[in-house]
């Protein structure tokens, strides 16, 4: 691999690991390398391509809005961001919008509005947050302090104060540990980077009982479940539960920096003008993307589809647990956010996988994740079937 690798490994931050290929074009569910070698993406830049590499409506709707418009601030109105909180509000428990640029600011904005909430309406005191062990919830200070996974602390401590971790689907301990200073209980409904692990219902149901007896609020971290991954708008619909707060990002703009943080209206007062702010956030060109994806993932037939998708991979992916029960143990996940449960490094299977030019993920060294674009077509995910099953039969 020639010189985008030797720039890389020259002059950027050797914060990442990263597979030995430099992507210049993408299309759907394929991406093709420098040297024009086609890969199969089951990753979806860490589903975050929701319908795909490129997608006409998302191209053209940045194409159109580039021509007009790139950046203001939230000094001034703009359409696009106006139109996006609108298409948001419609389709989710929320009355109110704040945008800004990724995950780890959206956690941050929800940290914060609990915290201020807390403030206004019940003192000073109200300040714990509780979150689960084994979450994710970003790598800025805050966001890092509601994660629940020591080995991302490591050397930056001592993190923010007032955070307590619960193990998941423990009722016992939730009901413990929530109390009267209690401001907020914030987690995925589907731990991601956890290994993908949905929560159970009652548990859910459990968090949205305390939060209520408490006048704790509950938000929702949807950053990788949000915007149809699990094959209902949002994962909160799979629970039953509605939370006062929730963080999306990661699919929300089809592939551009977006984040938003939504609330109901009594929340979101909180933050009045001057408490909180994003000098990028809710960009024009951003949220143009997100209104495309936003008016193609929200309908309910695309959504159907999706779970019909998810039904699709989880049975050929069954079925390969049965033939290789010494290398797989079984599948865990909503809709198109899946894990194959692996006895064996589910790292080196995405090794193998990528050097038959599949690409996949390993938040766990038992949880090959995947995540294609929402869009995948059912000849990709048999593609894909055929491949894993080559590569577990050649070890
Ligand atoms: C990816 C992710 C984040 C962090 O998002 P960034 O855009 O990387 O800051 C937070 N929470 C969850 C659940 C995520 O999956």
């Amino acid at each position: 691999m020639g010189i985008i690798r030797d720039l890389g490994e020259t002059y950027l931050a050797g914060n990442y690991r990263r597979f030995p290929v430099a992507f210049v074009r993408g299309q759907g569910t394929r991406l093709w390398d420098e040297e024009g070698r086609e890969y199969l993406d089951f990753c979806a830049g860490i589903a975050v391509c929701a319908l795909g590499h490129c997608p006409e409506e998302v191209v053209s709707a940045v194409r159109d809005q580039v021509e007009k418009l790139l950046h203001v601030s939230n000094l001034y109105w703009t359409e696009p961001q106006a139109r996006l909180a609108q298409i948001l509000v419609e389709n989710s428990f929320a009355e109110r919008v704040f945008f800004c640029n990724s995950g780890a600011e959206a956690v941050e904005a929800a940290l914060k509005l609990a915290r201020r909430y807390a403030y206004l309406k019940h003192g000073p005191e109200k300040t714990r947050i509780v979150a689960l062990e084994n979450s994710f919830h970003g790598r800025t200070y805050g966001a890092l302090s509601a994660t629940g996974q020591p080995v991302y602390w490591e050397g930056f401590e001592p993190l923010v104060p007032e955070f307590v971790h619960v193990p998941p689907d423990d009722l016992e301990a939730l009901r413990e540990v929530v109390d009267e200073r209690t401001c907020a209980v914030i987690l995925e409904p589907v731990l991601g980077e956890g290994g993908v692990i949905p929560l159970s219902r009652e548990f859910v149901e459990e968090a949205r009982r305390v939060c209520d007896a408490r006048g704790a609020l509950l938000i929702f971290d949807e950053i990788q479940t949000g915007v149809g991954r699990t094959g209902k708008l949002f994962a909160y619909e799979h629970f039953g539960v509605e939370p006062d707060i929730m963080c999306l990002a990661k699919g929300l703009a089809g592939g551009l920096p977006l984040g938003a943080m939504l609330a109901r209206e009594e929340v979101m007062e909180a933050l009045s003008p001057g408490s909180h702010a994003s000098t990028f956030g809710g960009n024009p060109v951003a949220c143009a993307a997100a209104l495309a994806v936003l008016r193609r993932v929200s309908s309910p037939d695309f959504l159907a589809e999706v779970r019909l998708k998810g039904e699709a991979l989880r049975k050929g992916l069954l079925q390969l647990c049965e033939r290789f029960p010494e290398k797989l143990k079984g599948v865990r996940g909503l809709g198109l956010l899946l894990a194959l449960e692996t006895r064996i490094p589910a790292s080196s299977l995405m090794q193998a996988l990528f050097e038959r030019r599949v690409l996949t993920t390993a938040p766990k060294p038992d949880a090959l994740r995947l995540t294609p674009p929402l869009t995948v077509a059912y000849r990709e995910i048999d593609a894909f079937l055929t491949i894993l099953e080559e590569t577990l039969r050649e070890g």
